[in-house]
């Protein structure tokens, strides 16, 4: 039935409340319905309302009263809000439960406490227990709704629900260090003025007194006195169905108490501050109200801390998943591809700030301690997830900088004219400089992070790049060194073994020597360039001289190979016996000797052999190389085995009987013509 709901506010155009041009109403949220749920909806409409970005910068307030005082109404004209009213011709109830709903104008919060009255109806009190206990949590201001013809009826209902205030707000604060008080605001309705204001509030006072000292206090709390707890207001308002512009009139006049600040009567000072963030309240609405359910001590600054965590929570969640959707982009390069990012120090202190600040802002407001920890933790855990990039990067200026260093050193060792240690310095200055700088540019403030092992690494890597080029280097080194020896070998002993005079082998250490001296001097060229140690060109001269040695040895051996051998000697031997001391051939005669012209030649021939078969240093008698495991100097020395001597001495014999015959057969022909 229509007719049996209560009536919508209308803020109808007639009244002079009409303060706020906005005609749209403020939607009103049901906190707790008539089954003592409470509703989720309250953060959605803490957004609505435009509050929940209000950090401190709002103040709660809420009434209390017996059923049909007018309650309502008042606040409807007080704060332009649009709780039901009950229909003055319909006296139906409305529903149970507690709304709330934002002031018009204002950032204050109007919370409306609508109950059965228990009292009269001989109905339990637990909802308006329940419901005062809430509201004494979560406000700053109570106002107390009460007829001027019930003050001073110390048994009424009034008196009954003042005492149940006082006794929840005893519980409430008992733990409480700071005492935190609450403002109550007496508004006495259909106040005539034929009894002064003020005598009203001192029959009331005295009431107040009498119920705070019938309490039964919780120890230690026997002596505490009502003003500990309680500052007091009283005003009164006209009848508003007999006197209606003067009720107005008079709320407009109490509205500024909750609205100026520089009104000497203002009720949200400070100190009444629940110091709950707007952003929090839901929660802390809702917390507060399921411990008064399950009627659990109620111990405010708990619940502060609870409060505390499950934001600071919250907060640091949403501002994780913001900090993983600015990072996110940067996943792929560098901790896939490998990439470097000069940049990525800076973008990651900016993620990284940004997220400290959008915790610090709303979380600050919370219970420091809580709030402090919670930050340090939040910290760490942003400085653990950077670090893998972090991490990444050095890796990745690692990789790089070994690449740089690498590339650099081959592309300068094409230059055949390099100094091999400067140019490992120069290409080790700038890999390391690029690492460095790179590194120390993605270092954040306030971090434990380090790079100096991946530094450490970084130099075994140069060290070893730099050690194999140095290898491969001297090994070019030494091949060019091998060749520019063979050649320089080669002629000259060519030369003397086709000549083999007395001095021959003298020559040939002399050619030995000249070519040891040239390769001395590159060696030391060299030396400077690889930044030689003493010790090392000292091996490295001795090695040479055994290599051109080795050389020599070689070249003299090719040179003697049989044929080559054999052929010396058939030269050797055709210049002594068939040509004249002119050098023009010789021609036979009957009287020539040629027996013994054939021995004198042949004799001489084969005595080149015993001259070829071993090195004769009787010249050089000071020259000598150093033996070792794989080089016997003394060996080396012999040229030709005695077999090898017998063998070609043989070989020689038979090919010079042939040149024997052969002259004396030409003799024989010249006489027979
Ligand atoms: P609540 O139950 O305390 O919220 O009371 P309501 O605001 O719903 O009003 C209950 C009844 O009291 C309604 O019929 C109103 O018209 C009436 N009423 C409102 N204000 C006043 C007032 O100042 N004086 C009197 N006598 N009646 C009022
Ligand atoms: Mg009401």
């Amino acid at each position: 039935n229509e007719k049996n709901k209560p009536t919508e506010p209308t803020n109808s155009t007639n009244s002079i409340l009409d303060w706020d041009h906005d005609l749209a109403p403020i939607p009103r949220l049901q906190v707790v319905d008539e089954h003592q749920i409470f509703s989720d909806k309250l953060s959605q409409y803490m957004k609505d309302w435009g509050l929940s970005d209000a950090g401190f910068k709002y103040d709660v307030v809420a009434v209390f009263g017996s059923q049909s005082t007018g309650k309502s109404t008042l606040l409807n004209r007080l704060f332009g809000t649009s709780f039901a009213e009950m229909d003055e011709n319909q006296r139906k109830q409305t529903t149970k439960g507690i709304w709330l709903s934002r002031a018009k104008g204002m950032h204050v919060l109007v919370m409306d406490v609508e109950g059965t009255d228990g009292r009269e109806r001989g109905e339990d009190q637990d909802f308006e227990r329940k419901s005062a206990l809430f509201s004494m949590a979560t406000s700053e201001v109570i106002i107390i709704n009460l007829w001027e013809h019930q003050v001073g009826l110390y048994q009424g209902a009034n008196m009954g629900l003042l005492k149940t205030v006082f006794e929840v707000n005893l519980q409430l604060f008992q733990n409480q260090k700071s005492k935190e008080k609450t403002l109550l605001l007496i508004v006495i309705r259909d106040f005539v003025g034929a009894t002064p204001l003020d005598n009203l509030a001192n029959t009331l006072k005295a009431d107040l007194e009498k119920i705070w000292a019938s309490l039964s206090k919780p120890e230690g709390l026997e002596d505490c006195k009502i003003t500990q707890y309680f500052d007091f207001m009283f005003t009164g308002l006209p009848h508003k169905i007999l006197l209606p512009d003067k009720f107005d009139q008079e709320v407009i006049k109490l509205r500024s108490r909750f609205n100026d600040p520089k009104d000497p009567n203002f009720v949200f000072r400070p100190e009444y501050h629940k110091r709950i963030p707007a952003d929090g309240y839901h929660v802390y609405a809702s917390s507060i109200w399921d411990k008064v359910l399950t009627n659990k001590d109620l111990d405010l600054p708990t619940q502060q801390q609870l409060l505390a965590q499950y934001r600071c929570d919250e907060i640091s969640n949403a501002a994780f998943e913001v900090f993983n959707e600015r990072i996110t982009p940067y996943k792929s390069p560098i901790l896939e591809k490998g990439q470097v990012n000069l940049e990525l120090g800076k973008v990651m202190k900016g993620i990284r700030d940004e997220a400290l600040e959008s915790f610090d802002k709303s979380a600050s407001r919370y219970d420091q301690g809580v709030y402090q920890k919670k930050r340090l933790e939040m910290y760490a855990k942003l400085n653990i997830q950077l670090g893998v990039y972090f991490v990444g990067q050095i890796n990745n200026l690692h990789k790089k900088a070994v690449i740089m260093f690498d590339e650099n050193l081959r592309k300068q060792l094409k230059d055949p004219t390099y100094n091999f240690a400067q140019v490992i310095s120069t290409c080790l200055k700038q890999a390391n400089e690029y690492f460095i700088n790179g590194a120390k540019a993605t270092m954040l403030p306030e971090t434990d992070w380090s790079y100096s092992r991946e530094q450490e690494l970084l130099t075994e890597d140069f060290k070893e790049i730099s050690s194999k080029a140095r290898t491969t280097e001297f090994k070019k080194m030494n091949k060019a060194l091998e060749k520019q020896i063979e050649t320089e070998l080669a002629d000259p002993i060519a030369l003397e073994l086709n000549q083999p005079t007395n001095d021959m082998w003298h020559k040939v250490i002399g050619a030995y020597k000249s070519t040891v001296s040239d390769g001395e001097k590159l060696l030391s060229k060299k030396a400077k360039s690889f930044d030689s140690s003493k010790e090392e060109i000292k091996k490295s001269v001795s090695e040479l001289k055994k290599r051109t040695w080795i050389v020599l040895r070689k070249k003299v051996d090719d040179e003697l190979a049989d044929n080559l051998l054999l052929l010396k000697l058939r030269n050797r031997f055709e210049e002594k016996f068939r040509y004249d001391e002119h050098g023009l051939p010789k021609v036979w005669k009957p009287q020539d000797d040629i027996d013994s012209h054939f021995k004198k030649a042949r004799d001489e021939t084969l005595s080149l052999i015993k001259r070829f078969s071993k090195v004769d240093l009787s010249r050089d008698p000071d020259f000598k190389l150093e033996s070792d495991e794989d080089f016997d100097f003394e060996r080396t020395l012999t040229v030709l085995s005695e077999a090898k001597q017998i063998d070609i001495t043989t070989r020689f014999k038979r090919e010079s009987d042939a040149f024997f015959l052969e002259a004396k057969r030409s003799v024989v022909s010249t006489t027979a013509k």
